[in-house]
C-alpha cells in the first residue's frame, strides 16, 4: 500500500511495525458543538483509510479521542474556551455539552457509515496520565512553570519544526493570527501542558494536580491517549491539515520529549472542505451539518459518494449544485446495483477476481476512492462479468465504500442470504467429499464475499452474519 506522509512529504510505501495489528490514532471532535460536514469530510476519509487497510489484510487497532476539556479557541492555547462557549450558548453545564455533542457526533458518523473507531477515550477520563506525563517532562527538564501555569519548552526539542517544515519565525506569524498572545511565554511556541491560572472564573472542569487545581492542555490529551493505549510507536496518526502546524507539532514535540523515540510513523492528513466564505469553520457561526443536510432532504450517503469523489488530499468545495449531481449520480448507482440483489451465486470467475485486484489497487494507491468507485462502474457494465460476479463485488467493495448500494433490498437479501449460503455450503460440502478442494475453496470465498464466516464442526458446517 502507498500512502502520503506528511513528515516526508512524499508517497511512501506503508509499512506497518506489525501487520498483524496495524496501530492508528485519529484526533477526535472537540464537543461544543455539531460536527460540520467539513470535519465530517475527514472522518469520512479516515474510515476509508481504517477499513482500506482492512480490506489490504492489515487488521487495524484503532483509537480516538473525544476533546471534552482544554481546548481553547486557538490552537496555541489563546481566546476562549471551546467548551465553556458552548455551555454559555445554551444555559448548560460543560459536561451537558460534551455528552450532547458526543452523542450528536456519532449518531452523525452513523448516518454516514462511519465505522465508530475500536477504542474511544474522553480526555476527561485521563486525568491522572496527564498528570503523571507531565511529571516526567518536568523531571526530564522539557517544562518551567510561570504564572500558575506548566508550559512545555520548545527550544528543549530541536526538532520542533520538523512536521511543519517552517522556521520558527513563518510560525510565530502563524500562531499569532487574531488572538491575544500570553506574555509568559519564553518562546511563542511554547504551549500549556497543565493550567491552573485560568482566566476563565467559572471553569467548571478542573482537578486537583501538583501544580493546583486545574485543566489539561489541549495537546496533551492525544500524545497521552496515543501511547496509553497504543504504546510509544504507532503506524499512523491521523488529522486535518490545519493541524499540522501547532496542534501534532505540538504532540511530537512532547511525546518524543517524553520517549526518547520517533513517534509516528506515517503522518496522514485530510484537507479541507471549503464553503464559498473559504474553509468550512464552526466559528463562523452558520455551519452545514448532516442533519441540516438531511432536513433538507438530502440522503446522508449521497454526501458520503460525493466526498469519495475527490481525493482526500485535495481541498473539496462544497455548493448545493454539486450536492444535487452527487444525489442523481448515487441514486443511478444504487439503481444499478440493486438490479442484482437477486442474483443467484456461484463461485467467482476469473474476471471478477481481476476487478476485485483493481479496486484493491486503486485504494492501495494513496486511497484513491474516485478510482474505486471507477472500478465499480466498470464491473457494473462489463459484459464479462456474470451476474453472480456482480453481486458479490458489489457487497464486497461496499464494505470499503460503505454506500449502502444494496441495503433497500436488505430485507429481501436477508431472506435470500440464508437460501443462498446453504446452497453453497451444500455445493462445498459436495466438493470437499469429492476431494475437489480449489473448487471447495473457491465456494468459501464466495460465502465469504457475502459477509458470511462458516465454521466446520464435527457436525457439518456451521454459518454466521460477521
Ligand atoms: P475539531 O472538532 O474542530 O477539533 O475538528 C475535527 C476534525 O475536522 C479535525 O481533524 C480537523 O482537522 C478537521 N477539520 C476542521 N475543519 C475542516 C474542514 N473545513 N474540512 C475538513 N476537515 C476539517
Ligand atoms: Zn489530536
Amino acid at each position: 500500500m502507498k500512502l502520503y506522509n506528511s513528515l516526508s512529504r512524499s508517497i511512501e510505501t506503508f509499512e506497518p511495525i506489525n501487520p498483524e495489528c496495524v496501530t492508528l490514532y485519529t484526533c477526535g471532535p472537540t464537543v461544543y458543538n455539531f460536527a460540520h460536514i467539513g470535519n465530517l469530510r475527514t472522518y469520512i476519509h479516515e474510515d476509508i483509510l481504517e477499513k482500506s487497510l482492512t480490506a489490504l489484510g492489515f487488521p487495524v487497532k484503532r483509537v480516538m479521542n473525544i476533546t471534552d476539556v482544554g481546548h481553547l479557541e486557538s490552537d496555541a492555547d489563546d481566546g476562549e474556551d471551546k467548551m465553556l462557549k458552548g455551555a454559555l450558548r445554551e444555559n448548560k453545564t460543560v459536561w451537558q455539552i460534551a455528552e450532547q455533542y458526543t452523542e450528536a457526533f456519532f449518531e452523525d458518523c452513523k448516518r454516514l457509515n462511519i465505522q465508530k473507531p475500536g477504542i474511544v477515550a474522553k480526555a476527561t477520563d485521563q486525568i491522572e496520565d496527564y498528570i503523571a506525563f507531565i511529571q516526567t517532562l518536568e523531571t526530564k527538564g522539557f517544562t518551567y512553570f510561570v504564572n500558575g501555569n506548566v508550559y512545555f519548552d520548545i527550544s528543549k526539542f530541536p526538532e520542533y519544526t520538523k512536521l511543519s517544515k517552517m522556521n520558527l519565525d513563518d510560525l510565530k506569524i502563524a500562531h499569532r493570527e487574531g488572538v491575544e498572545q500570553d506574555t509568559f511565554k519564553k518562546n511563542p511556541q511554547d504551549f500549556v501542558l497543565w493550567f491552573t491560572k485560568s482566566k476563565f472564573d467559572n471553569q467548571a472542569m478542573k482537578w486537583d494536580s501538583p501544580w493546583g487545581i486545574g485543566y489539561p492542555g489541549w495537546h496533551i490529551e492525544c500524545s497521552v491517549i496515543a501511547l496509553k493505549f497504543l504504546g510509544e510507536q504507532i503506524d499512523i496518526h491521523c488529522g486535518g491539515v490545519d493541524h499540522i502546524l501547532v496542534h501534532h507539532t505540538n504532540e511530537i514535540a512532547q511525546t518524543e520529549s517524553y520517549t526518547g523515540k520517533s513517534w509516528v510513523n506515517y503522518w496522514w492528513h485530510a484537507e479541507f472542505l471549503q464553503d464559498n466564505t473559504g474553509k468550512m469553520s464552526k466559528s463562523k457561526g452558520e455551519f452545514l451539518t448532516v442533519s441540516l443536510l438531511a432536513s433538507k432532504g438530502y440522503n446522508p450517503l449521497a454526501y458520503r459518494y460525493y466526498v469519495l469523489n475527490s481525493h482526500y488530499r485535495k481541498q473539496l468545495a462544497f455548493s448545493y449544485d454539486n450536492l444535487d449531481m452527487a444525489v442523481t449520480a448515487y441514486d443511478k448507482l444504487k439503481k444499478r446495483c440493486l438490479a442484482y440483489k437477486q442474483s443467484d451465486l456461484s463461485p467467482l470467475t476469473e474476471v471478477a477476481s481481476g476487478y476485485q485486484n483493481k479496486f484493491l489497487g486503486a485504494l492501495a494507491d494513496d486511497l484513491n476512492t474516485a478510482n474505486a468507485i471507477t472500478v465499480l462502474y466498470d464491473v457494473l457494465k462489463s459484459t464479462d462479468a456474470t451476474a453472480s460476479d456482480k453481486l458479490q463485488l458489489i457487497l464486497s467493495f461496499d464494505r470499503v465504500l460503505s454506500l449502502d448500494l444494496l441495503k433497500d433490498a436488505a430485507v429481501v437479501i436477508d431472506a435470500d442470504l440464508t437460501e443462498q449460503v446453504e446452497k453453497l455450503i451444500a455445493q462445498r460440502t459436495e466438493a470437499k467429499s469429492g476431494k475437489d478442494f480449489a473448487k471447495a475453496d473457491a465456494l468459501r470465498e464466495a460465502i465469504k464475499s457475502l459477509g458470511v464466516t462458516i465454521k466446520d464442526t464435527p457436525q457439518g458446517t456451521t454459518w454466521s452474519h460477521e
